[in-house]
């Protein structure tokens, strides 16, 4: 397949192995922009309706799939990019999925039995709201799997998204990237807002104490899973604006590299249709 062209966004692709520094990736950067609200709202705008073209032909081809996965600390933005990145695409062919911690039947199995199940179908592009990573993050952090597990469990996810992209998914990953000040700001505004305070729970707290843990295990997890089939980007996330236009230049650069067309009509054009 070819390869997405991602310009002035290759600075924030991971690269494989290695250690990450995310003290390396400015929060607050625009990647993308011109320095222009203007012309950058011109952008968004049209990438939204050229994302909403590329996912009727996805839809209509049913040969290709696309997974987007977002990662990030509390409040980083996942739920943002979910609601306003997919304003113009049909609801019939994108669907999200939100994991959160495993309860009942998927504590049985492997770790990769309930996030295989929601993977896009061909056709389709689903947008994962935490994924396979929460088990090699939380689990690592919260020390509920030793860490050699932890380590084992990167060759399985590298080998779990090579079959995914081997039958015709496009990975695209994203770490939502938001500043410690601007985390702060977030979870005090949800506590602020009546509509907004059913969000926060005492977890958001307990992990916010573990800020650094959480980004040392991103800082190791990151360069350890990206790769040419299933990248890892940095998305600097402390501007919403900013954060929508990078995901989207993302999606809009992969879909692209797929080259969909419509299928040919089972009738020729000359067909009458009855009054
Ligand atoms: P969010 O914080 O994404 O808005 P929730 O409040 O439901 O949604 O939180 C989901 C929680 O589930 C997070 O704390 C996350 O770390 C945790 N979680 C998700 N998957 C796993 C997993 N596989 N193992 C442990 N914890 C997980």
């Amino acid at each position: 397949m070819a390869k997405p062209h991602l310009d002035g966004l290759s600075h924030w692709r991971v690269p494989e192995g290695g250690t990450l520094h995310l003290n390396d990736y400015a929060t607050d950067a625009r990647p993308g922009s011109t320095g222009d609200r203007t012309r950058d709202e011109a952008r968004l705008a049209e990438l939204s309706a050229r994302l909403g073209e590329l996912q009727a032909r996805l839809y209509a081809s049913k040969e290709r799939a696309l997974l987007l996965v977002l990662q990030g600390m509390d409040a980083a933005g996942k739920d943002g990019v979910v609601r306003r990145v997919f304003s113009s695409v049909s609801p019939l062919g994108v669907r999200a999925h939100a994991f959160g911690v495993p309860v009942g039947s998927e504590t049985q199995h492997d770790f990769l039995w309930r996030i295989h199940s929601q993977a896009p179908a061909r056709g389709e592009i689903t947008v994962f709201n935490r994924s396979h990573y929460e088990d090699v993050i939380a689990t690592r952090v919260r020390k509920l799997v030793p860490l050699a597990q932890v380590r084992r469990r990167h060759v399985h996810l590298r080998a779990f998204e090579e079959l995914l992209a081997d039958e015709g998914t496009a990975i695209i990953k994203c770490f939502l990237h938001i500043s410690r000040e601007e985390q702060g700001e977030r979870l005090r505004e949800r506590l602020r807002e009546p509509t907004k305070r059913w969000k926060l729970q005492a977890s958001d707290l307990s992990d916010r104490a573990l800020w650094k843990d959480y980004r040392a295990a991103y800082e190791e997890t990151l360069p350890a899973t990206s790769s040419d089939t299933a990248p890892w980007y940095v998305v600097p996330a402390d501007s919403r604006f900013s954060r929508d236009l990078m995901v989207s230049e993302l999606l809009v650069a992969h879909l692209e590299a797929m080259d969909l067309h419509y299928p040919p009509s089972a009738l020729p054009a000359s067909t009458h249709i009855p009054d």
